[in-house]
């Protein structure tokens, strides 16, 4: 664990009243909730990592049969009741009253679906990444058509039960960011991108062209896959508590604070995916590695949104990784990994090629300046699909034609189209917004950590990133669930959320890289 030892002594006092009768039963009630949520994530982590396809069926009975075991363990009487209970013993203010308060709302939440359909779900969920798997494969979304027909209308019964006058988008969108409602994110998605799409627009016009050669060539795998070891070992993610293995796309789960897995992918041709994804990976890794041991298989013991999540995973990628000062020191390993690249080029070389600004097809490979719009894009996508507006049979035009209008570029076929992103066919709907939250929170925060720590760079140049670490521990990860995502910001910045953060950080790299602003 990197967290320093004050931190950890603090988080200490999380569980060191004497717990009374009710409090001690919600922990061991919530412990299970929490293990049966392990056993999830570890068949999910399994599917994606090393299951063979035909093993799709029989599995997607184990999750059936687990997602029902959880899904009853949350919404057992009891455990209402002893929720209940500590919330009525709780002190105002209290870390009982925050462990009731978030326990209460996931068992509400839970309660409002019905058992046939969280089964359903489960089921459906595990069939339908393999279906996306093949048909991604093939890049023919007619293979993956009808299982995603049948997850979107689980998720609109799922939208129904929860909230059956609201906004079924807010009410799919709660799972991920409590709070987050459409009418909150479509003027902040507006704003973006009339910032974003001159921005873009005047690099285009520019003329001006990044050279790119010195990441581009032939790059060995298994010597990216040390470098990106390297590098992540050195922003504090303790490997002998996690690990890497290859999957069709990264992603991390934290199983524990002490069992957190990321998955990479790579290219041979280009040094950017394959390190960036790892880098990415390794921040929310860092995050669930962070949160307080103390409080695991408790209710505040998780991440508090994905927003929240997607900040510290886009930090470490981009204000950290991205930054002149961290390949100042990764350099001398680089140069030992890839001697031929390293004679050709130099930091002052790679540094721009890692913020070319180009209309690109895949979000998670995206340059920061037009990440943001392959979020926008998916944002009004779903939200069609849940109006109504857009039918699944008409997703792959829809998705091409945003494309086409936004980034002035089209996919030739559906794996750099509809079907790059694995979250719908894991019945994940309402998630990508988190993304852009996320985005603009990392900014937000590393601005503040600035201003309380000094600036970074010449600590980043001698491979010291504990300082930013132990900030980000310190205002974020050791809090788990206790604050709301927004307060928590908050607390941490002194400013409620915002994309200004974000968008000076951009013009700043723009008018660095490009000569613009
Ligand atoms: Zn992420």
């Amino acid at each position: 664990m990197q967290s320093p030892a004050s931190i950890e002594k603090e988080t200490n006092t999380a569980v060191a009243e004497p717990p009374s009768k009710h409090e001690r039963r919600l922990y061991e009630l919530w412990g299970a909730i929490r293990d049966l949520g392990s056993v999830q994530e570890l068949l999910d982590w399994d599917q994606e990592t090393h299951m063979p396809s035909r093993g799709a069926v029989s599995r997607s009975h184990v999750c059936g049969t687990v997602a029902t075991l959880k899904h009853r363990a949350v919404t057992d009487d009891e455990l209402w009741e002893v929720i209940e209970a500590c919330a009525a013993e709780a002190p105002e203010g209290s870390l009982l009253a925050a462990q009731a308060r978030v326990a209460r709302r996931d068992a509400a939440r839970a309660r409002r679906i019905p058992e046939d359909l969280a089964k359903a779900k489960a089921i459906a969920r595990s069939r339908g990444t393999m279906a996306w798997q093949k048909a991604r494969a093939a890049a023919d979304f007619s293979l993956f058509q009808s299982e995603l027909q049948e997850l979107l209308d689980l998720a609109k019964e799922e939208a129904a039960a929860l909230d059956p006058d609201g906004n079924p988008y807010d009410a799919l969108m709660d799972r991920f960011e409590p709070g987050a409602t459409e009418e909150e994110l479509v003027p902040l998605f507006d704003h973006l991108v009339a910032e974003l799409t001159p921005m873009v627009r005047a690099v285009m016009d520019s003329g001006k062209e990044v050279d790119e050669s010195p990441v581009q060539g032939f790059f060995d795998v298994t010597r990216q896959q040390e470098l990106a070891k390297y590098a992540a070992s050195a922003f504090g993610f303790d490997f002998e508590a996690g690990r890497l293995d290859t999957a069709i796309h990264p992603f991390c789960v934290g199983i524990a604070p002490d069992d957190v897995r990321l998955t990479w992918r790579w290219q041979e041709d280009d040094l950017r995916p394959a390190l960036y994804g790892v880098l990415h990976e390794a921040g929310h890794g860092l995050y669930e590695q962070g949160l307080p041991a103390d409080w695991h298989r408790t209710p505040l013991g998780n991440a508090v949104s994905l927003g929240v999540h997607e900040s510290q995973s886009r930090l470490f990628e981009n204000q950290v990784g991205r930054s002149r000062g961290f390949w100042t020191w990764l350099w001398p390993r680089f140069a030992e990994l890839f001697p031929e690249q390293a004679a050709a080029g130099s930091v002052d070389r790679i540094w721009p090629a890692l913020h070319t600004v180009k209309p690109s097809l895949i979000r998670v490979e995206a340059d920061e300046g037009t990440y943001n719009l392959h979020v926008a894009i998916r944002f009004q996508i779903e939200r069609a699909l849940f109006r109504g507006d857009l039918q699944v049979a008409d997703l792959p035009e829809a998705w091409n034609d945003a494309y086409g209008e936004l980034l002035g570029t089209r996919p030739a076929d559906d794996s750099e189209g509809v079907l790059q992103d694995i979250h719908w066919s894991q019945a994940i709907f309402g998630y990508f917004p988190t993304y852009t939250l996320g985005t603009m929170t990392s900014a937000q925060l590393f601005e503040a950590a600035e201003r309380d720590l000094g600036p970074l760079e010449e600590a980043f140049a001698e491979g010291e990133i504990q300082p930013l670490l132990g900030w980000m521990r310190e205002h974020v990860h050791r809090h788990g669930r206790r604050y709301e995502a927004g307060e928590l910001i908050e607390r941490a910045t002194g400013e409620p959320r915002s994309p200004a953060a974000l968008m000076t950080y951009l013009r700043r790299k723009t008018e660095a890289v490009y000569g613009l602003s």
